[in-house]
């Protein structure tokens, strides 16, 4: 790959009215923030192809390119590893209106750099994750599920006082935040419950 350059010297093509071209070129991608995250493209630059075609007054554009992003997965955090595939079109007519104007065809040289960037952040999916089932991050212990057993799950939130030693009311309210099912693995794990009441009635009843 030859040095990525940020303009394209659209005058140096010489192109006619109604002539094309097809070109393939190394562009920088600019790190891109996204999700409180930053994404970067591998190794920094990507081979583009950029198809022109020359109008009466001005250019229409499409640049195509691939890249492999590298930055964490939103759910999990571990490397995401995904590849985007960004197609973009673009038409300038200069005298036109707005709609005609593309900020990236600057006179007689095109912006490749800017479009490929923002390209890029229209091209992104809503979330970048490293596969479409990943299970996150545990929310209490910061886990990551993908690599937990079956069924990871907490009993109480860490930091909960000892549920045994709670005025009845609270007890039966920090129980409605045990996991359903859970409560007797929560005891079973409780020091409190091992040498507590339970404990000392049966002793009690011997
Ligand atoms: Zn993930
Ligand atoms: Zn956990």
């Amino acid at each position: 790959m030859s040095h990525p350059q940020d303009h394209l010297d659209l005058g140096a093509l010489a192109m006619s009215s109604g002539e094309g071209r097809a070109l393939d070129a190394p562009v920088r991608l600019d790190p891109l923030a996204f999700g409180g995250q930053t994404y970067s493209a591998r190794g920094g630059d990507v081979q583009a192809r950029i198809d022109l075609s020359r109008t009466s007054s001005g250019y229409s554009g499409r640049l195509r390119f691939q890249v492999a992003l590298s930055g964490p997965c939103m759910r999990c955090l571990e490397e995401a590893d995904r590849t985007v595939a960004v197609d973009a079109r673009e038409i300038d007519q200069p005298g036109g209106d707005e709609e005609t104007t593309s900020p990236y065809f600057e006179g007689t040289a095109l912006d490749l750099r800017g479009w490929a960037r923002d390209a890029l952040a229209l091209a992104l999916p809503l979330q970048i994750i490293c596969r479409d089932d990943c299970l996150g991050l545990c929310p209490v212990c910061g886990q990551n599920l993908n690599h937990a057993e079956p069924g990871h799950a907490h009993a109480r939130a860490p930091g909960a006082g000892v549920v045994e030693d709670l005025p009845q009311e609270d007890a039966r309210a920090r129980g409605s935040l045990l996991v359903e099912g859970h409560q007797e693995a929560a005891r079973a794990l409780d020091p409190s419950a091992r040498h507590g009441r339970q404990h000392g009635e049966r002793h009690h009843g011997e």
